[in-house]
């Protein structure tokens, strides 16, 4: 069985959108467990929400 690549997990920051990649924060049988970028890098904002919930989120 071939090996998928493992793509990070990604985040959203909220204020200025822009994606940043997850943190490592733990391995696992699977991969690697991702934590959410304690704030973001460009604007500061600390609320940042998976890519998988941005469209759940923004309303
Ligand atoms: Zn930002």
């Amino acid at each position: 069985m071939a090996h998928a690549p493992e793509l990070p997990e990604k985040y959203v920051c909220t204020a200025c959108q822009t994606m940043h990649a997850g943190t490592v924060s733990a391995r696992t049988d699977s991969g690697h467990q991702y934590d959410a970028p304690a704030k973001c890098g460009c604007c500061g904002e600390t609320e940042l929400v998976a890519e998988k919930n941005w469209p759940h989120f923004k309303q």
